[in-house]
Protein backbone atom coordinates (compact mmCIF):
# COMPACT_ATOMS: atom_id res chain seq x y z
CA UNK A 1 0.00 0.00 0.00
CA UNK A 2 1.44 3.82 -1.01
CA UNK A 3 1.82 5.93 2.06
CA UNK A 4 -0.80 9.22 1.72
CA UNK A 5 0.71 12.53 2.33
CA UNK A 6 -1.96 15.03 3.48
CA UNK A 7 -1.98 18.61 4.16
CA UNK A 8 -4.98 18.75 6.33
CA UNK A 9 -6.43 21.42 8.14
CA UNK A 10 -7.60 23.95 5.87
CA UNK A 11 -9.93 23.44 7.55
CA UNK A 12 -9.28 20.55 9.95
CA UNK A 13 -13.47 20.00 10.37
CA UNK A 14 -13.04 18.51 6.82
CA UNK A 15 -9.54 16.73 7.74
CA UNK A 16 -11.20 15.06 10.18
CA UNK A 17 -13.69 13.68 7.22
CA UNK A 18 -10.66 12.93 5.23
CA UNK A 19 -9.46 10.61 7.80
CA UNK A 20 -12.15 8.74 8.11
CA UNK A 21 -12.84 8.14 4.28
CA UNK A 22 -9.15 7.45 3.65
CA UNK A 23 -8.98 4.46 6.54
CA UNK A 24 -12.78 3.29 5.68
CA UNK A 25 -12.02 2.66 1.59
CA UNK A 26 -9.43 1.04 3.05
CA UNK A 27 -10.84 -0.90 5.30
CA UNK A 28 -13.67 -1.48 2.79
CA UNK A 29 -11.44 -2.97 -0.32
CA UNK A 30 -8.74 -4.74 2.37
CA UNK A 31 -10.95 -5.84 4.63
CA UNK A 32 -10.65 -5.46 8.77
CA UNK A 33 -8.81 -4.70 10.32
CA UNK A 34 -6.77 -2.86 7.75
CA UNK A 35 -6.60 1.14 7.35
CA UNK A 36 -4.77 3.61 5.19
CA UNK A 37 -1.21 4.42 5.86
CA UNK A 38 -1.39 8.24 6.03
CA UNK A 39 1.49 10.91 6.82
CA UNK A 40 -0.18 14.46 7.70
CA UNK A 41 0.82 17.79 8.39
CA UNK A 42 -2.37 19.41 9.34
CA UNK A 43 -1.42 23.47 9.26
CA UNK A 44 -3.01 26.82 11.51
CA UNK A 45 -5.30 28.26 9.56
CA UNK A 46 -6.05 31.63 10.50
CA UNK A 47 -2.39 31.66 8.99
CA UNK A 48 -3.74 30.24 5.68
CA UNK A 49 -6.71 32.43 5.90
CA UNK A 50 -4.98 35.71 6.69
CA UNK A 51 -2.60 35.31 3.32
CA UNK A 52 -5.32 34.43 1.21
CA UNK A 53 -7.31 37.36 2.17
CA UNK A 54 -4.34 39.71 2.01
CA UNK A 55 -3.88 37.91 -1.79
CA UNK A 56 -0.49 36.68 -0.74
CA UNK A 57 -0.67 33.63 -3.14
CA UNK A 58 3.05 33.68 -3.28
CA UNK A 59 3.53 33.03 0.11
CA UNK A 60 0.69 30.40 -0.02
CA UNK A 61 2.47 28.51 -2.87
CA UNK A 62 6.03 28.37 -0.96
CA UNK A 63 4.07 27.32 2.54
CA UNK A 64 2.46 24.89 0.27
CA UNK A 65 5.64 23.67 -1.30
CA UNK A 66 7.35 23.23 1.49
CA UNK A 67 5.16 21.40 3.58
CA UNK A 68 4.56 18.67 0.60
CA UNK A 69 8.67 18.78 0.42
CA UNK A 70 8.41 17.50 4.49
CA UNK A 71 5.87 15.04 3.22
CA UNK A 72 7.92 13.33 0.58
CA UNK A 73 11.07 13.53 2.68
CA UNK A 74 9.00 11.58 4.99
CA UNK A 75 8.20 8.70 2.96
CA UNK A 76 4.50 9.80 1.27
CA UNK A 77 4.06 8.38 -2.11
CA UNK A 78 1.58 10.93 -3.48
CA UNK A 79 0.36 14.11 -2.03
CA UNK A 80 -3.37 15.47 -1.74
CA UNK A 81 -4.06 19.08 -0.65
CA UNK A 82 -7.04 18.77 1.49
CA UNK A 83 -8.59 22.11 0.27
CA UNK A 84 -10.30 23.05 -3.42
CA UNK A 85 -9.44 26.43 -2.90
CA UNK A 86 -5.93 25.85 -2.17
CA UNK A 87 -5.08 23.74 -5.64
CA UNK A 88 -4.69 27.31 -7.10
CA UNK A 89 -0.83 26.62 -5.92
CA UNK A 90 -0.71 22.77 -7.30
CA UNK A 91 0.98 23.12 -10.02
CA UNK A 92 3.90 24.90 -8.95
CA UNK A 93 3.39 22.33 -5.63
CA UNK A 94 3.54 19.44 -8.39
CA UNK A 95 6.56 20.81 -10.02
CA UNK A 96 8.88 21.42 -6.71
CA UNK A 97 7.82 17.35 -5.85
CA UNK A 98 9.11 14.04 -7.49
CA UNK A 99 5.43 12.26 -6.22
CA UNK A 100 2.10 12.73 -8.09
CA UNK A 101 -0.12 15.54 -6.46
CA UNK A 102 -4.05 13.83 -6.92
CA UNK A 103 -5.89 17.05 -8.20
CA UNK A 104 -9.05 17.27 -6.46
CA UNK A 105 -10.61 18.70 -9.71
CA UNK A 106 -9.95 15.81 -11.60
CA UNK A 107 -11.29 13.65 -8.89
CA UNK A 108 -14.48 15.30 -9.19
CA UNK A 109 -14.69 15.66 -13.12
CA UNK A 110 -13.33 12.00 -13.33
CA UNK A 111 -16.50 10.92 -11.51
CA UNK A 112 -18.77 13.63 -13.03
CA UNK A 113 -17.60 12.58 -16.74
CA UNK A 114 -18.39 8.59 -15.79
CA UNK A 115 -21.58 9.52 -15.18
CA UNK A 116 -22.49 11.27 -18.49
CA UNK A 117 -23.31 14.72 -17.13
CA UNK A 118 -22.32 17.12 -19.56
CA UNK A 119 -22.92 20.96 -17.47
CA UNK A 120 -22.22 20.98 -13.80
CA UNK A 121 -22.75 24.16 -11.00
CA UNK A 122 -19.93 24.57 -8.73
CA UNK A 123 -20.41 25.57 -4.99
CA UNK A 124 -16.71 27.06 -3.13
CA UNK A 125 -14.98 29.91 -1.78
CA UNK A 126 -14.82 32.89 -4.56
CA UNK A 127 -10.82 32.07 -5.13
CA UNK A 128 -12.58 28.66 -6.26
CA UNK A 129 -15.81 30.09 -8.16
CA UNK A 130 -14.22 33.21 -9.49
CA UNK A 131 -10.77 31.91 -10.14
CA UNK A 132 -9.65 30.05 -13.34
CA UNK A 133 -7.63 27.60 -12.06
CA UNK A 134 -10.54 24.87 -11.20
CA UNK A 135 -13.38 26.21 -13.70
CA UNK A 136 -10.47 26.50 -16.78
CA UNK A 137 -8.60 22.98 -15.73
CA UNK A 138 -12.29 20.77 -15.71
CA UNK A 139 -13.81 22.79 -19.12
CA UNK A 140 -10.01 22.36 -21.13
CA UNK A 141 -9.34 18.75 -19.54
CA UNK A 142 -12.47 17.30 -19.45
CA UNK A 143 -16.37 17.37 -21.69
CA UNK A 144 -17.93 19.79 -19.51
CA UNK A 145 -18.80 23.01 -18.62
CA UNK A 146 -18.91 24.68 -15.26
CA UNK A 147 -21.72 27.14 -14.59
CA UNK A 148 -21.48 29.39 -10.88
CA UNK A 149 -24.18 31.05 -9.47
CA UNK A 150 -24.19 35.16 -9.65
CA UNK A 151 -22.05 38.03 -7.67
CA UNK A 152 -24.46 37.95 -4.50
CA UNK A 153 -25.04 34.28 -4.02
CA UNK A 154 -21.53 33.54 -4.17
CA UNK A 155 -20.83 36.56 -1.61
CA UNK A 156 -23.30 34.50 0.54
CA UNK A 157 -21.17 31.01 0.27
CA UNK A 158 -18.02 32.37 0.77
CA UNK A 159 -18.88 34.31 3.71
CA UNK A 160 -20.88 30.88 4.92
CA UNK A 161 -17.87 28.92 4.58
CA UNK A 162 -15.49 31.25 6.38
CA UNK A 163 -17.77 32.33 9.63
CA UNK A 164 -19.85 29.32 10.00
CA UNK A 165 -18.37 26.11 8.15
CA UNK A 166 -14.79 25.97 9.00
CA UNK A 167 -15.90 26.40 12.44
CA UNK A 168 -18.36 23.53 12.41
CA UNK A 169 -20.95 25.98 12.74
CA UNK A 170 -23.78 24.37 10.66
CA UNK A 171 -26.95 26.51 10.19
CA UNK A 172 -30.47 25.50 8.77
CA UNK A 173 -30.85 28.74 7.57
CA UNK A 174 -27.81 28.52 5.17
CA UNK A 175 -28.89 25.18 4.06
CA UNK A 176 -32.23 26.53 2.83
CA UNK A 177 -30.24 29.13 1.01
CA UNK A 178 -27.76 26.87 -0.42
CA UNK A 179 -30.59 24.98 -1.65
CA UNK A 180 -32.02 28.11 -3.01
CA UNK A 181 -28.72 28.45 -4.88
CA UNK A 182 -29.04 24.87 -6.10
CA UNK A 183 -32.11 25.10 -7.69
CA UNK A 184 -31.02 28.37 -9.55
CA UNK A 185 -28.34 26.37 -10.94
CA UNK A 186 -29.96 24.10 -12.22
CA UNK A 187 -32.77 25.97 -13.75
CA UNK A 188 -29.80 27.07 -15.71
CA UNK A 189 -28.91 24.00 -16.93
CA UNK A 190 -26.80 22.21 -14.12
CA UNK A 191 -27.50 18.27 -14.50
CA UNK A 192 -25.23 18.22 -11.13
CA UNK A 193 -23.33 20.22 -8.67
CA UNK A 194 -20.20 19.99 -7.24
CA UNK A 195 -19.52 20.59 -3.39
CA UNK A 196 -16.01 22.47 -4.22
CA UNK A 197 -15.08 23.15 -1.09
CA UNK A 198 -14.45 20.57 1.21
CA UNK A 199 -17.00 21.56 4.26
CA UNK A 200 -19.97 22.11 2.16
CA UNK A 201 -20.52 18.65 2.94
CA UNK A 202 -20.71 19.14 6.15
CA UNK A 203 -23.98 20.85 5.87
CA UNK A 204 -25.21 19.92 2.29
CA UNK A 205 -26.29 16.36 2.27
CA UNK A 206 -27.69 14.65 -0.82
CA UNK A 207 -31.41 14.78 0.45
CA UNK A 208 -31.11 19.10 0.53
CA UNK A 209 -30.43 18.51 -3.61
CA UNK A 210 -32.31 17.58 -6.69
CA UNK A 211 -29.80 17.58 -8.36
CA UNK A 212 -26.78 14.38 -8.03
CA UNK A 213 -23.94 16.07 -5.50
CA UNK A 214 -20.07 15.89 -6.29
CA UNK A 215 -18.72 15.49 -2.87
CA UNK A 216 -14.83 16.75 -2.87
CA UNK A 217 -13.47 15.56 -0.10
CA UNK A 218 -15.04 12.40 -0.75
CA UNK A 219 -13.87 11.19 -4.26
CA UNK A 220 -10.74 13.45 -3.58
CA UNK A 221 -10.40 10.92 -0.84
CA UNK A 222 -11.67 7.56 -2.48
CA UNK A 223 -9.65 8.49 -5.21
CA UNK A 224 -6.34 8.55 -3.02
CA UNK A 225 -7.04 5.30 -2.13
CA UNK A 226 -7.41 3.69 -5.37
CA UNK A 227 -3.80 4.98 -6.00
CA UNK A 228 -2.85 3.91 -2.90
CA UNK A 229 -3.93 0.26 -3.76
CA UNK A 230 -2.80 0.59 -7.10
CA UNK A 231 -6.17 0.34 -8.64
CA UNK A 232 -4.75 2.73 -11.52
N1 LIG B 1 -11.69 23.86 2.53
C1 LIG B 1 -12.08 24.87 1.66
C2 LIG B 1 -11.96 24.49 0.21
O1 LIG B 1 -12.09 23.34 -0.09
C3 LIG B 1 -11.93 26.28 2.00
C4 LIG B 1 -10.92 26.64 3.02
C5 LIG B 1 -9.69 27.13 2.33
O2 LIG B 1 -9.68 28.29 1.94
O3 LIG B 1 -8.74 26.39 2.13
O4 LIG B 1 -11.80 25.32 -0.66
Amino acid sequence: MKKIGLIGGMSWESTVDYYKILNREVKKRLGEPHSAEIIMYSVDFAEIEKHQSAGEWGKLSEKMISIAQKLEAAGAEMILIGANTMHQMAPRVQADITIPLLHIADAAAEKIEAEAYKKVGLLGTKYTMEGDFYKNRIEEKYDLEVIIPESEARDYIHQVIYQELISGILKDESREQFKKIIESLKEKGAEGIILGCTEIPLLIKDQDSSLPLFNTTELHAKKAVQFALKEF
